[in-house]
């Protein structure tokens, strides 16, 4: 193998095809707070959770080196090696998120990204048009689907005035500034999606929706027969216009339950003719169900699975399995790069670094095998960074 291959390999830009705006906040952090950036733990002193996991002791390590390099000062390794998170954190909040990500960004080479804009909330996330700026990217939006009918209903009295009101969203969604649909169903219950609901069933479930949101209470979609049928009539919408869906599959959240969250149970929407104009990307890895998700991306025309090396949280090693399954079983023109990078440019750039060389190592072995050429890995490494989200996601229109 050429020693150009990895040189060219790095050379590839990154399109990172699932994240979400950066946060603004009105203070700057503490040690406590940014690490719990890095964890989907919930209850109990999470930091310290997130404090233990091998993804942020490689985070701490890596950040510290770039930070180190922007402040010319060697001053956050304690004496036994460790990192000491709250310099590392002091000097990152002085350097600001900006100029941090300015950097970050033009190390890594992400040129494009896809963003989820329903989170975090539209009063925490920054104006898209200074991220971009920032970063020197361009960007496709997304619309979170539940998210989006959440915030229908104070504006409904009735559950077919809500039907109208997403019908107007939604009968050309490109022309509202969106590319493609996210859904979360996932952590709603479940990811099998049935449009088969009595009127009886749906219309209680908006009534004690409506009811919440009459009591000030938290607008959350979760009945079943309410939730199904709405992000169907989504998915409908998605397919006439032949625009992506994606879904978070397996770890994203702690509300997940997984047993709920195998992609095989989308099985029904990916065999569905009246979706057939729609493809369905399958984010997270689907982790832990990177086979059953490599599986599906491999056999339907409409499915494609993300390739995530941000969240979920994993090790170095874990990554390598999941790349190697995937990669190892999908079609490259059935596989995405994304970081699912939020809040803070830091999962963007821990990503991306480790992706490359994760995958670098992974089709030099293969290249160094006979198994494939080194036009044929370049071609896969194009493919699964840059070039398949570029066409999914209308880029090139
Ligand atoms: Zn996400």
């Amino acid at each position: 193998m050429s020693a150009s291959f990895l040189e060219e390999l790095e050379s590839i830009p990154l399109l990172d095809n699932h994240c979400h705006p950066f946060e603004v906040l009105p203070s700057p952090r503490d040690s406590t707070s940014y690490l719990n950036n890095f964890t989907e733990a919930h209850g109990g002193s999470t930091h310290t959770k997130a404090a233990k996991s091998v993804f942020v002791l490689r985070l701490m390590r890596r950040m510290a080196e770039v930070i180190s390099l922007i402040t010319g000062k060697e001053t956050l390794t304690t004496q036994d090696g460790r990192i000491d998170a709250d310099l590392l954190v002091r000097a990152r909040e002085e350097i600001g998120d900006l100029y941090l990500a300015k950097r970050l960004f033009e190390v890594a080479n992400i040129r494009s990204l896809v963003i989820d804009t329903g989170f975090p909330p539209p009063d925490r996330a920054i104006d898209l048009e200074v991220m971009a700026d920032a970063t020197a990217t361009n960007y496709r939006k997304l619309l979170r689907i539940e998210t989006h009918i959440e915030g229908l209903v104070a504006k409904a009295n009735s559950y077919d005035e809500l039907l109208d009101l997403l019908e107007d969203d939604l009968v050309d969604i490109r022309d509202k500034g969106y590319w493609g649909l996210k859904s979360i169903a996932g952590y709603r219950g479940g990811l099998e999606i049935s449009p088969l609901h009595s009127r009886d069933e749906i219309v209680t479930g908006f009534n004690q929706l409506k009811k919440a949101e009459r009591s000030g209470e938290r607008v959350r979609l979760a009945n079943r027969p309410l939730l199904e049928s709405l992000v169907y009539r989504a998915f409908l919408h998605a397919s006439r216009q032949n625009l992506p869906i994606q879904f978070h599959v397996g770890y994203g959240d702690h509300d997940v339950n997984l047993d709920s969250a195998n992609p095989t149970k989308l099985r029904n929407l990916l065999e569905d003719p009246e979706l057939s104009g729609a493809n369905f990307v399958l984010l997270h890895n689907c982790w832990p169900f990177f086979r059953e998700g490599a599986f599906l991306a491999a056999i339907y025309p409409n499915a494609y699975i993300d390739l995530s090396f941000g969240i979920p949280f994993l090790s170095i090693d874990e990554m390598e399995t999941v790349a190697k399954a995937i990669v190892g079983t999908t079609p490259s023109n059935h596989i995405v790069y994304s970081s699912d990078g939020v809040r803070l440019p830091e999962i963007f750039y821990l990503s991306a670094i480790d992706g490359r060389s994760i995958m670098g190592e992974l089709l030099s072995k293969m290249i160094s095998r006979g198994e494939v050429g080194e036009g044929d890995a370049l071609t896969i490494a194009n493919e699964i960074f840059f070039e398949n989200a570029w066409k999914l996601y209308g880029f090139d229109e």
